[in-house]
């Protein structure tokens, strides 16, 4: 099955404003030039949704942000909800980044009420899941990751599988300039397509988006995206710099 691919970006806690409209508004100006034949996100902070939703109106590049509660709304100081997300645009959502689940303490049960929240509003999550260094060096990495997987995925009906992208990310990857070799990347992609198949069957299966993550660059996308299972990257440091994200782009095309 042909899936389309996605190179979504993942700015964290950077960039101010001014940076953010800096950056986004060179992608916007590449876009125009050329289109992009893959399809393309940026989740800048937070405070830039508004100001990018407006630049973004006319443009192919997908707005997404890097996180949701799971409530709807009340007293959460601090919080920011799907309705403010579905009011200004917003069309994906990051959820469960390994940042989040360490630092936050996310775990698979908040990552499924956000998944289930999300998707009644008709935002897509882009759902992260990734075993540590000690997990893959115990050989547990497999286990770790199906357990993200079922503990999720398992608990929603078959319709939402298609609106679901998965974000595989080692997390020993993740902003260490380490990648995982392309055939480690493409095995676990696959093992995540066969634990989802288990359940819900080959066809929806083969339709499931999973995006590679962690240190992803222009010189390792190429590889990376020519993959059978890799369908696109959750791309973070390399997305703050244009020239990088652009040539990350083009590698997917
Ligand atoms: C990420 O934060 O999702 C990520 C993959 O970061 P980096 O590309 O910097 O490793």
């Amino acid at each position: 099955m042909k899936r389309p691919k996605l190179i979504a970006g993942n700015w964290k806690m950077n960039t101010t404003l001014s940076e953010g409209i800096k950056l986004v508004d060179i992608l916007i100006h590449a876009q125009k030039k050329s289109p992009f034949k893959a399809r393309v996100a940026v989740a800048p902070p937070y405070t830039h949704l508004s100001e990018f939703r407006n630049k973004l109106m006319n443009s192919s590049i997908c707005l997404a942000a890097q996180n949701v509660s799971d409530k709807l709304s009340g007293a959460y100081t601090g919080e920011i909800s799907v309705l403010m997300l579905k009011d200004i645009g917003i069309r994906k959502v990051i959820i469960a980044h390994s940042e989040r689940r360490q630092y936050f303490g996310e775990t698979n049960d908040i990552a499924l009420e956000k998944i289930k929240i999300i998707l009644k509003h008709e935002i897509h999550p882009i759902y992260c899941v990734g075993e540590s260094l000690t997990d893959r060096e115990k050989d547990r990495h497999y286990a770790v990751v199906e357990e993200q997987i079922t503990a999720v995925l398992y608990k929603l009906s078959d319709e939402k599988i298609p609106k679901i992208t998965i974000a595989y990310e080692p997390v020993w990857a993740i902003g260490t300039g380490r990648t995982a070799t392309p055939d480690q990347a493409s095995d676990m992609h696959s093992f995540i397509r066969d634990v989802v198949g288990k359940r819900f069957g080959d066809d929806l299966a083969g339709q499931l988006q999973i995006l590679y993550g962690g240190s992803v660059n222009a010189a390792n996308a190429g590889e990376l995206l020519s993959m059978p299972h890799i369908d696109g990257a959750l791309v973070g440091g390399a997305s703050l710099k244009a020239d990088e994200f652009l040539a990350i782009i083009q590698a997917a095309g």
